[in-house]
């Protein structure tokens, strides 16, 4: 780690670890005590043409390579990673803060997605119909799309690569990642990891960098496909410059998910659910709860359990202290971002039933931190309700039914997740059949799906046709081909 500290964390193109010489470099943080614990190069069109130019070279040989054997490969990744578990989840807590538990959870889910594509050779089998016309078969095969990219975001180091690279490289293309430049080195050692599971040097490389270096792999010419998981500005201008530059697209943007609650949900279960939902990794996950829509009197049964099991909540240096049930968001500037929402809130008028503001950790008082706050009495109007706070503070507003629950949910410009607490089937079904969001949870606070389905996010929340994980994304990353076959 010192050299990443001192020279910047490497790139890896061809096969090879690389500087990137003379390139800017933005520190990398641990945010438990605020201490720079590497540097990120700041690269450009250059680097990335470098990896394009690695990966164009390996597509041949690796995409002729029997599927089998590709999925072989992941097989031993698999191994790998598991063998590496707790290194992996430990550099997740260390550059992003999350709990050591929370870490795991992220790394497992990751892995999942490793094993699923180990399933290649039947995910990628086609379909094949004889006799369509007299003498004339026909089927269909799923080919490569070519060279892929794939851009992630802070809150997840390993699990949202892992959502995109195994399924494409085992698809049979060629891959350039480009993670967040705030926690570069859980991708560092997942890339060195998948050299040593035998990957052939140019099927997967890793650049480093920010605005630059997305833009040139959007723009590139080399590039036939490109995933993206992030913020959805960033997300809605990556699919239009990749798009209006010949390439597939799928990017997920930012969220804003709601969570109803009836007055028949169980109390404790209720709360139990929120506080994993809406303060789980800090409330850095785009699948976060983060407006508690109360009917009813269900404010009067959740709030006061959850404000005081919320005082019982550690807040600390998850990377040094495993009673720490909350650590830090991820910079200070983001922490600053987050202070903005609540003072707004505040002006808006909203009241401030938790204040997290002030939270004390003497042992590490450099680190990031804020307590989990709750704002009641808010409203559709506000910006603490419209717009993705990304980090542990929810609102709740108060309505009188089931439909007025429904309808402040669809008046969010977001479609991540939506969420019901209640012990009514019909009113269930009623919020699945009406709700605007991909996923959905019935008493599940946090429904993100697992690797065999897909990262289904509607309305703001994605742009594209065909989401990341499961056989969506077997499909984006391939390309059918219906072959007619007439034999004298
Ligand atoms: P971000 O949009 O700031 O950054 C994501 C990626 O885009 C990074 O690699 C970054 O370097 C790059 N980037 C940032 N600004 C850019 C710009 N102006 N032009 C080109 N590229 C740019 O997101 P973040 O802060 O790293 O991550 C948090 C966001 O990601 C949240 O909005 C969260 O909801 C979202 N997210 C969504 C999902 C999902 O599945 N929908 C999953 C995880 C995170």
């Amino acid at each position: 780690m010192g050299d990443q500290e001192s020279n910047g964390c490497p790139l890896f193109i061809g096969g090879n670890w690389t500087g990137a010489a003379g390139a800017a470099t933005e520190p990398v943080f641990n945010p438990s005590d605020g201490s720079v614990i590497a540097r990120t190069p700041m690269c450009g069109a250059s680097e990335v043409d470098d990896a394009v130019r690695a990966a164009t070279e390996a597509l041949p040989g690796w995409s002729a390579t029997p599927v089998v054997d590709r999925a072989r490969i992941l097989f031993r990744y698999v191994h790998l990673l598991e063998s590496h578990f707790e290194e992996l989840s430990r550099l997740v807590t260390r550059e992003h803060g999350k709990t050591l538990e929370e870490a795991r959870g992220s790394v497992r889910r990751g892995i999942e997605v490793v094993e699923f594509a180990c399933g290649a050779p039947t995910l990628l089998m086609g379909d094949a119909l004889e006799e369509i016309a007299s003498g004339i078969d026909c089927d269909t095969i799923r080919q490569p799309v070519g060279v892929c990219a794939g851009i992630t975001p802070f809150n997840f180091p390993a699990m949202v690569p892992m959502w995109m690279y195994p399924i494409a490289i085992v698809c049979g293309n060629t891959f350039v990642l480009k993670p967040s430049e705030k926690v570069p080195l859980t991708a560092i050692r997942l890339v060195e990891l998948l050299q040593e599971a035998g990957l052939p040097p140019g099927v997967m490389n890793l650049v480093h960098g920010g605005v630059d270096v997305v833009n040139a792999l959007c723009t590139h010419p080399g590039i036939d496909a490109v995933s993206f998981v992030g913020s959805s500005p960033v997300a809605r201008h990556v699919y239009q410059t990749a798009t209006a530059h010949g390439k597939r697209v799928q990017a997920a943007g930012g969220a804003k998910n709601y969570m109803v609650i009836l007055p028949d949900a169980d109390p404790d279960f209720t709360v139990d659910a929120l506080i994993g939902s809406v303060y789980g990794c800090a409330g850095e996950r785009c699948m976060a709860g983060s407006v508690a829509v109360t009917v009813d009197d269900a404010a009067g049964r959740v709030l006061p359990p959850l404000r005081e099991a919320l005082d019982g909540m550690k807040v600390g240096p998850t990377d040094r202290d495993p009673g720490a049930d909350m650590g830090p968001v991820v910079t200070r500037q983001h922490l600053d971002k987050v202070h903005g929402y609540i003072a707004s809130g505040l002006s808006d008028g909203a009241s401030l039933y938790r204040d997290g503001r002030g939270v004390e950790v003497p042992e590490t008082p450099d680190g990031f931190y804020l307590g989990p706050t709750i704002f009641d009495e808010a409203s559709t109007n506000m910006k603490i309700v419209r717009e993705e706070i990304f980090g542990p503070v929810l609102s709740v507003i108060r309505t009188d039914s089931l439909d007025e629950g429904i309808e402040a949910c669809n008046q969010s410009g977001f479609g991540n997740a939506a969420v019901l607490f209640t012990g009514d089937g019909k009113a269930a079904r009623t919020f699945r059949n009406r709700v605007s969001a991909g996923m959905v949870g019935i008493n599940v606070g946090v429904p993100a799906p697992m690797a065999f389905f897909p990262f289904s996010g509607w309305n703001g929340s994605f742009f594209g046709d065909l989401h990341i994980q499961g056989k969506e994304g077997f499909a984006f990353y391939t390309r059918q081909k219906v072959t007619m076959s007439r034999w004298a």
